[in-house]
């Protein structure tokens, strides 16, 4: 079963040299991880262990949400028509409610993209509307989007910002209203369990299997880990997911597990609450707890003591940027492991456009040094006449250079926010976030299976921008 995935060449006990497993599969290092030292590994459920069809889920959940806003909150019938965008939104996007925005920060906090309805802003009306610097989204003005879950939401407040914006329709909400009343419905949506039924009836439809999965679980265990699923979803959906996930008779894939904790809200679950509640044996057909190890809510003092294992004995996998990754090693010290499914479209999009990709970074380089050498040229008076024009053409052909190559690598990105992690040359506020709070990174857990049990996860060389020009050249 796992030699029959092409991505992880040689199949699970060969462990092919780094270098040699596709790229979009491989594990990132942010910092040094001895898988030898972890006692106890725990598992986030939904897009973390379970990985999701995220168009399918996200179109759904865009439909029920557009009816919902019409039948219990007064909308007019005709938004129940407006077309679902499926490149609306990706994940770190911030929307700003007070101007109805969906904003794109850098690393550095720094707005960077601001998009309206279907228009962006330019650089002069995102001066305007936004001072520069750092902007501070701690506030009830700003939401972030951390998780998948998040999408959905982005469609719908983009597509009806751009209905008011075109004067087509009138809601007669502020634009502040407008995101709380999409929250609010799609919070219900799952709270209120009808967005789940409609997935448990069609669990097919709405999640990917992985046969890599269920032999990942049992190499840890066979390595000597002690296994825990750590899930906000609550018992029925949790049971009916994963036995969709693992397969076998109904609760068979408790066995996978020493201990599962459901509802565990996240990211309170780390702060001291308490233990959790024992789910009754017998109880539920899908969460039988033939193992007795099973609890709803709770905190991670609890767990850490069922487990045996504490701080950065515990290695966490889980997709939220704050709820699973930033909360559990800030407060308890986990150590963290963080799924992140966009890797996998990403990298398979920049695969052929490496040449590309090779030829920009070094024309950056290059620019650099082009910018430095005309500024030198301009101070020298008329005796620099002539090296100055030629420097001036130069930079202008390796300017429209940059314009081609940078047009041809969008394909590979979402048409209109690009890269999750990048934004121009730098981190994106999203690949911040995962390289200073997740230890290791990767699209999906069984991605493990490309590694030994017990290897030690070594962080890449940095190099400072003074030591660069001693790099090879690429
Ligand atoms: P986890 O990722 O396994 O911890 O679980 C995520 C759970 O949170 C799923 O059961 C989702 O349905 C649920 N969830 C995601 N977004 C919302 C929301 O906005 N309101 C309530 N529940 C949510
Ligand atoms: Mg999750």
């Amino acid at each position: 079963m796992q030699g029959s995935d092409p991505a992880i060449a040689g199949g699970a006990d060969a462990f092919p040299g780094p270098g040699e497993l596709e790229p979009r599969r491989r594990i990132f290092t942010n910092r040094n991880l001895r898988m030898e030292s972890i006692a106890a590994i725990g598992f986030d459920m939904d897009h973390t262990l379970a990985i999701y069809n995220v168009d399918n889920f996200s179109r759904l959940c865009f439909d029920m949400a557009l009816e919902r806003l019409v039948s219990d909150r007064g909308y007019p019938g005709a938004v129940r028509g407006l077309p679902w965008l499926p490149d609306a939104a990706v994940r770190g996007l911030v929307v700003d409610k007070k101007l109805g925005n969906l904003l794109k920060l850098d690393g550095h906090g720094h707005i960077t993209r601001a998009r309206h309805g279907a228009q962006f802003l330019d650089r002069d009306q995102r001066r305007g509307a936004y001072p520069r610097g750092r902007t501070r989204i701690g506030t009830p003005r700003y939401r972030v989007f951390d998780t998948l879950f998040d999408l959905p939401e982005g469609s719908l407040y983009t597509a009806l910002v751009d209905r008011i914006a075109r004067g087509e329709i009138e809601l007669g909400v502020s634009l502040r209203r407008l995101y709380d009343d999409i929250r609010e419905t799609v919070d219900t949506l799952h709270a209120d369990g009808t967005l789940k039924a409609r997935i448990i009836a069609d669990l097919g439809a709405y999640f990917v299997r992985d046969p890599g999965l269920v032999p990942t679980l049992e190499r840890f265990r066979a390595a000597g880990k002690r296994l825990f699923l750590l899930t906000n979803s609550e018992v029925e959906y949790t049971g009916a997911v994963m036995q969709h996930l693992v397969g076998g008779g109904p609760g068979d894939w408790e066995r996978l597990f020493d201990l599962v904790v459901c509802s565990a809200g996240k990211p309170a679950f780390f702060l001291a609450r308490g233990p959790g509640t024992p789910v009754e044996p017998g109880r539920h057909a899908l969460l039988p707890v033939r193992t007795g190890n099973a609890y709803t809510g709770g905190d991670c003092f609890f767990l850490e003591n069922l487990l045996e294992a504490s701080g950065d004995g515990i290695l966490y996998f889980g997709d939220h940027t704050y709820g699973d990754i930033l909360r559990s090693k800030k407060s308890v010290g986990w150590r963290t492991a963080m799924i992140v499914p966009e890797i996998e479209a990403e990298v398979a999009g920049l695969t052929p456009l490496r040449g590309a990709w090779q030829e920009l970074n070094a024309l950056e380089e290059h620019l650099d040094d082009l910018v430095s050498a005309r500024d030198l040229a301009r101070s020298g008076g008329e005796a620099q006449a002539e090296a100055l024009a030629a420097l001036e053409r130069r930079l202008g052909e390796a300017l429209g250079r940059r314009a081609r190559l940078q047009r041809q690598l969008r394909a590979a990105f979402n048409p209109h926010w690009e890269s999750l992690f990048r934004e121009g040359r730098a981190a994106s506020r999203f690949g911040r976030q995962v390289m200073e709070f997740a230890c290791i990174y990767t699209s999906r857990v069984s991605n493990f299976l490309g590694y030994p049990a017990d290897k030690f996860f070594s962080r890449p060389l940095e190099v400072l921008p003074h030591e660069r020009w001693a790099q090879p050249e690429n």
